[in-house]
């Protein structure tokens, strides 16, 4: 490691699975400039020098390599709304190299949209300013409400058109992930039948999250489990804000437990189990009620490729043993799901009874166009008892009321004053999220006229999610009546 280096890169990638990838360089972007920068992680990331190189620009939109740098397009295969596809990879992206935070921890420096590689299939490898606006901002407003996700380093304006439903103007994300191992780089090797690549994958994948299994015997079996359980701890806590990752697909799935690829995400306005946002997704197999459901379907096709590792001698064994996992993780998935909706609805403690009293909010919201963001933050103000804000969210509110009944009997078992419990639910239920009215005045007033202030104060407001500030009230308030039916595009 070059510590005077911009980055000083030490990439375990590169140097351990030769095989797994395809060395590239990007495009030479025509004139490359830093839209936004995240100075923050960039701090975390001991990118000091990188910061104030006057070719940075160039470095994250790919056309230049910095020193210590081993560029390269990465391969995966994955299952696409059910159906196979034995070859993906990087078609647009580039891992440019992994650097060590403070804290020691692992970081991938990736670039999404940096000109095509081997792995681009037909497509131009290019992306427009406005997904990769989305993608900064959603994983940003991910990171503030404490889901682990991807990040934002900087957005970089190729100065090039690209052309999509009309000329767009081209832009670099350059994202950081805890990796980029995918259920889909598995796949890859596992369709081929090239077991050995598939252990090689594993142990790089176990010594980089989770070095703690390395000496087990069953380290392949604890490996998946250990997938599972962040899966499921991952799943509850989109369930619990109302986000919709929008393409649920294998290669989307990262072995970290963080949430990745943000194409036609958003968060759910109001709540009602079938809602799906993303135009491709015509049958509604990634709505927000699936979720779960397609989670345990990608852990399963994970544990297909750990089989013949698990129990090499005896594959009934091991089919056994993974699908004891699975099913595991749908208990793992539920328990988190009901640890945190007992926060937000102001519970310390557990009782038998609280999963039913969850269920009936949820149940007395149905059919109302009850907005599931401010539901949860108004309940706060029920704590302390001003129930009037809360009950103007709902068409018709004598269920709510019967319900409010049985929750105040039930906080009063918790032994804690109002203030305490009601600070403790602003703390988990947010009061700004990147509506999806507000996101698409963003990215219009940027893409339509390179205004970039309406998407910075947004990102201002998403990055401090449960604190209010005044003069801020259009940043919490639901689209307006007759907005219309939402659509996100890849
Ligand atoms: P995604 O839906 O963004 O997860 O992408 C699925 C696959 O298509 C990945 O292998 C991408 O790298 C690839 N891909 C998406 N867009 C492009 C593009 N414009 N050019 C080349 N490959 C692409
Ligand atoms: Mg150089
Ligand atoms: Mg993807």
């Amino acid at each position: 490691i070059d510590s005077k280096a911009s980055f000083p890169f030490d990439n375990s990638y590169a140097r351990e699975l030769t095989g797994f990838y395809a060395p590239w360089e990007g495009t030479k972007a025509p004139s490359p400039h830093i839209l936004l920068f995240n100075e923050p992680l960039a701090e975390q990331l001991r990118l000091e020098q990188a910061t104030s190189d006057p070719d940075l620009a160039s470095y994250l939109s790919g056309g230049l390599v910095p020193d210590g740098a081993t560029p390269l397009a990465q391969v995966y295969a994955g299952h696409q709304f059910g159906g196979f596809s034995p070859q993906l990879g990087d078609g647009r992206a580039l891992l440019l190299g992994e650097l060590l935070d403070k804290d020691g921890n692992r970081f991938d420096i990736h670039l999404k949209g940096s000109g095509p590689t081997p792995f681009s299939r037909g497509g131009d490898g290019k992306a427009v300013l406005g997904p990769v606006l989305r993608e900064y901002l959603m994983g940003e407003a991910m990171h503030a409400l404490g889901v682990p996700t991807t990040r934002a380093l900087a957005a970089v304006a190729t100065g090039e058109q690209v052309m999509r439903e009309g000329a767009k103007p081209g832009a670099v994300l350059a994202r950081v992930a805890s990796s980029h191992l995918r259920v889909g780089t598995f796949q890859f090797f596992a369709s081929r039948q090239d077991w050995n690549h598939v252990k090689q994958l594993a142990d790089y994948a176990i010594a980089r999250h989770d070095p703690d299994l390395i000496d087990r015997g069953d380290k392949y079996l604890a490996f998946l489990t250990a997938v599972a359980k962040r899966q499921s701890k991952l799943i509850a806590q989109w369930m619990q804000i109302g986000f919709i990752h929008g393409v649920m697909n294998t290669d989307n799935v990262a072995i970290s437990g963080e949430t990745i690829d943000y194409g036609p995400c958003a968060f759910m306005d109001h709540y009602d189990h079938s809602t799906v946002f993303s135009s491709i997704d015509h049958t509604g197999r990634y709505a927000y009620g699936n979720q779960p459901v397609i989670a345990r379907w990608n852990l399963a096709r994970l544990a297909e490729t750990l089989v013949p590792l698990i129990d090499p001698d005896d594959q009934d064994n091991a089919i056994n043993l993974a699908t004891d996992v699975l099913a595991d993780f749908v208990t793992m998935q539920k328990q988190a799901w009901l640890d945190g909706m007992r926060s937000k609805i102001g519970l310390a403690t557990s009782q038998e009874s609280d999963e039913a009293l969850i269920k009936s909010l949820l149940d007395s919201m149905k059919g109302q166009e009850v907005d599931f963001t401010l539901c949860f933050r108004r309940l706060s103000d029920a704590a302390l008892g001003q129930e009037d804000d809360l009950k103007a969210l709902f068409d018709d509110d004598e269920k709510l009321a019967t319900w409010l009944e049985g929750w105040r009997q039930r906080l009063a078992q918790e032994k804690r004053d109002p203030q305490t419990i009601a600070a403790a639910m602003n703390a988990v239920n947010p009061i700004y999220i990147p509506r999806n009215h507000l996101v698409e005045e963003a990215l219009s007033a940027a893409e339509d006229a390179g205004n970039l202030i309406p998407f910075k104060q947004l990102l201002a407001r998403v990055t401090q999610p449960f604190t209010r500030h005044a003069g801020f009230e259009a940043y919490e308030r639901p689209a307006p009546s007759g907005y219309g039916p939402y659509r996100t595009f890849c």
